[in-house]
């Protein structure tokens, strides 16, 4: 029997230059309407907020209608939200340039797979550079080496596993559990490391919180008693997690501190900067992570304070040896041996297989930009926190959880007969997502409901702030 190869015309149409060039014209236009039209107007919502089950309604509906794609594409624009909205003050994800998102279009063209050298030539060269880049702004010598991973939820959990490796040879990876392992972190650590010491076989007794002190950072203290006392239960500690910054109210541990502590210990130290990592690039906030260098291994999301799309996060290693023990094992028909050392080859020291080119999006901004663009970046976003918790501070309706270190202001509500100011808080934010004025979020510090804020966008101005709080006020008063 003869099979019927000719080609369905539909297939040949999957990749017509004229579709991408009539399409895509129209497309950049749209969406530089909307960058323009989101940031000078406002007024406009962040967010046109819809119940889940209708928009997942109008979404089915959409399936069958005749509409054109540019009219699919203005409804995803119109039921998005806005992150390049001045008055988008919530999550921490970036505001990414234009060059930037840009790139993706480039990337996505080509969709080279990255993980192996010759299915991405030219970013993985970039990925080398950008790599090297942050390295040495950490301070680490030539011996370092890092890549690109997909967030930093798989970054931190590549690290741990790094650690382990390092730490209990053998344990795991090859010999199953034969002992139990621990990290220790602080209270104020991000979920996903909790995540990753679970998926790493640790268990809840193997992911030891210590308590902060009265700003959020690590109790440096009671480090020792919670060493011995997990000695004491059995527990091998391998390693110690610390925060640059902390998620909910952005807090820097002492990093110094815990280096000398991991070194005394012979503790692996990594360090979760997904946030807080990037004032490496900055002269006038690096203080905060002081001894940064120290880490053996550092995370840090792109995609958070450094102006790229998600998802786009470096994990870089003091002794790039490291992270080349983290996946010891073969995969024959990718390369010929596990035991070389090419840093061409980042699937050998990744979870990913494909991956996706993420260093254009970065070394985009740097070009472009100049290299000093993401210090600008991070001195504006910090300045503007404090900033606004001076504003908070002059009202007195209002209180302010802590000065902040960082980006992230947390405060609530204060001026009400009404004894719970968790409900009244909550309220407030469920209102003001409704009335797309403002996105912020919420988050609970100890019993205690607080809204939060993180600034994003280098576009935010004082002016929003005191709007926001005048709008908080004026919600306020029709809570019942
Ligand atoms: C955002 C964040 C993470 C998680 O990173 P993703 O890129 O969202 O996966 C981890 N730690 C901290 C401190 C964060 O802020």
């Amino acid at each position: 029997m003869k099979e019927n190869t000719r080609i369905d015309k539909s297939l040949q149409q999957l990749y017509s230059p004229s579709d991408f060039r009539e399409i895509g014209h129209q497309l950049v236009d749209m969406l530089a309407d909307h960058l323009d039209e989101v940031q000078s107007q406002k007024e406009n919502p962040v967010l046109a907020f819809k119940d889940p089950e209708k928009e997942l309604a109008f979404w089915k509906r959409d399936m069958s209608s005749d509409a054109s794609m540019l009219d699919f594409y203005q409804k995803i624009l119109d039921r998005s939200i806005h992150v390049h909205h001045p008055r988008y003050i919530g999550h921490q994800v970036a505001v990414p340039s234009v060059i930037s998102s840009l790139s993706g279009l480039v990337t996505d063209v080509l969709s080279n797979g990255t993980g192996v050298y010759e299915m991405g030539m030219a970013s993985n060269a970039l990925e080398r550079i950008v790599t090297d880049f942050v390295a040495k702004k950490i301070g680490y010598g030539p011996d370092s080496a890092g890549f690109l991973t997909s967030g930093g939820t798989l970054a931190n959990l590549t690290a741990l596993l790094a650690a382990r490796n390092a730490k209990a040879p053998g344990c795991v990876w090859e010999e199953g559990h034969n002992q139990k392992l621990a990290v220790l972190v602080s209270e104020e650590v991000h979920y996903c490391i909790d995540r990753a010491a679970r998926i790493l076989g640790f268990g809840s007794d193997g992911i030891i919180k210590v308590p902060t002190n009265v700003s959020y950072q690590i109790e440096t203290s009671v480090l020792n008693n919670y060493l011995e006392n997990a000695k004491t239960k059995g527990l091998t500690v391998i390693a110690i997690v610390g925060c640059a910054s902390s998620t909910s109210t952005g807090s820097y541990d002492d990093l110094e501190a815990l280096a000398v502590f991991a070194e005394n210990n012979n503790l692996w130290f990594h360090i979760d900067g997904a946030h807080g990592g990037g004032v490496i690039f900055s002269e006038k906030y690096k203080y905060l992570a002081k001894g940064i260098d120290r880490a053996d291994s550092v995370v840090i999301d792109f995609h958070k304070m450094l102006l790229t799309p998600s998802l786009n996060t470096a994990l870089i290693f003091k002794q790039s040896e490291d992270s080349y023990k983290t996946f010891e094992q073969k995969a024959q028909y990718l390369w010929d041996s596990q035991q070389s050392r090419e840093w061409y080859n980042s699937g050998k020291r990744t979870f990913e297989c494909t991956k996706l080119m993420m260093s254009l999006k970065v070394y985009s901004n740097l070009r472009m930009y100049g290299e000093d663009i993401f210090e600008k970046n991070i001195n504006r976003l910090y300045d503007l926190g404090k900033a606004f918790a001076e504003i908070i501070k002059n009202r007195e309706e209002f209180e302010l959880l802590i000065d902040p270190e960082a980006n992230i202001v947390n405060f609530r509500y204060i001026n009400t007969a009404s004894e719970d100011l968790n409900y009244l808080n909550s309220k407030i934010r469920e209102e003001l997502i409704l009335s797309g004025k403002f996105y912020i979020v919420q988050t609970m510090i100890g019993e205690q409901r607080y809204l939060r804020t993180s600034i994003m966008n280098p576009l935010t101005d004082e002016e929003d702030f005191k709007a926001l709080l005048d709008e908080i006020e004026r919600i306020s008063g029709f809570i019942k």
